[in-house]
């Protein structure tokens, strides 16, 4: 059996979105849209498994979506919108917590980093991510998905998951008329060298939503030049100058860091920005890594303000993407229901 190829990925409205978000998810997002057929979603589902307020969920859920169309996303090509608006995300997600184990779940790093010493009192949602990960990717018959590094354990879950519900359901599914797999087993998105940015004020942690713990270690998309420029100035660094080449930035985390953001942001490599840099030291690369840094998402912010200033114009396109999305979740799901043996 083959599967139309088709990308599903999604960002959750859990705090307002970063430099990271765009490197290493949003702008790799924008050419697969040539090749394939493309799902983003906001995942405001994923987000409430830790606290929002239910003001800022829909104020990020719009930004998120806005930044998904400044950065080049065409909504009438991609489809996008926000998962809560098509139900079955959820429904398909409670029949695979009847699927994945609890053992496999309890395996998820994510889930122990992000439930800390707290895990007694974190909400069972938490636990569940990735099963309604899973859901949101299976939900679409997706074949890959563009995923950072943070995301990978995740991806394997929904090809265990996949691969059970395959397995347990086999009679069924035959009967159904499938020849072989209902579920396709969803590969992982290489897409170019996978950019991990990281905070600005320590160079082991990755630049993150939910977990910032300084304003200055996060440059967020919604920032004005003034703010990017400052905290790209004030970022924690080491008194060595530039080395020439990539090797030299080895056990540098805070260097490796700012010369990846400049060789993403500039589509170079990391060896051809040291070759104009090498043996500089930090107060002339600072100020040109923050003119450019500010020279690409100073238009991407200004494009995203003018969007979500017009609510009724971004209602419209998660609408007609929510529509789009279930006319392709909603014969998925009927065939799930009968598979499982569920009367309608
Ligand atoms: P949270 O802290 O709430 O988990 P987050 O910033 O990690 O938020 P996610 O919604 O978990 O964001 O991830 C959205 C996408 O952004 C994923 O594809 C993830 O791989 C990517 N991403 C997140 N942080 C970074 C980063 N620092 N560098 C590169 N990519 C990132
Ligand atoms: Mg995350």
């Amino acid at each position: 059996m083959t599967f139309t190829p088709r990308i599903f990925s999604g960002i959750k409205p859990s705090g307002d979105l970063h430099l990271g978000n765009y490197l290493g998810a949003i702008r790799q997002f924008v050419p697969l849209q040539d090749t394939h057929e493309t799902i983003y979603c906001v995942v405001d589902m994923h987000a409430i498994t830790v606290w929002q307020e239910p003001e800022d969920l829909k104020r990020r859920t719009y930004e998120i979506a806005a930044a998904y169309i400044a950065a080049g996303l065409d909504p009438k090509r991609s489809i996008i919108f926000n998962q809560s608006q098509v139900m079955e995300h959820a429904e398909l997600s409670w029949i695979f917590n009847c699927v994945a184990r609890m053992g496999w779940m309890a395996r998820m790093t994510q889930f122990k980093d992000k439930a800390g010493e707290n895990s007694e009192n974190v909400s069972l949602g938490l636990f569940a991510y990735p099963s309604l990960m899973a859901a949101d990717i299976l939900l679409y018959k997706s074949t890959a998905v563009p995923v950072g590094e943070d995301q990978r354990q995740h991806l394997e879950l929904t090809r265990d998951i996949a691969k059970k519900f395959n397995h347990d359901f086999r009679k069924q599914i035959a009967e159904l008329g499938f020849e072989e797999d209902f579920f396709p087993i969803t590969e992982t998105l290489a897409t170019g060298p996978a950019m991990r940015v990281k905070s600005l004020k320590d160079g082991s942690k990755k630049m993150s939503k939910s977990e910032s713990t300084s304003d200055l270690a996060t440059i967020y998309l919604l920032d004005d030049a003034d703010a990017v420029a400052k905290k790209i100035k004030r970022a924690t660094t080491d008194p060595e100058p530039l080395p020439s080449e990539a090797a030299g930035l080895e056990s540098r985390p805070e260097a490796e860091n700012l010369v990846g953001i400049y060789a993403a942001l500039s589509n170079q490599s990391v060896d051809a920005v040291l070759a104009g840099f090498g043996g500089k030291g930090w107060g002339a690369f600072k100020p040109a890594l923050a003119d450019l840094a500010v020279s690409v998402l100073s238009p991407i912010a200004n494009e995203m303000q003018r969007l979500v200033a017009d609510r009724g114009e971004m209602d419209r396109i998660l609408r007609d993407g929510a529509d789009r999305a279930r006319a392709i979740a909603a014969p998925v799901m009927a065939d799930v229901r009968q598979i499982v043996g569920f009367i309608r």
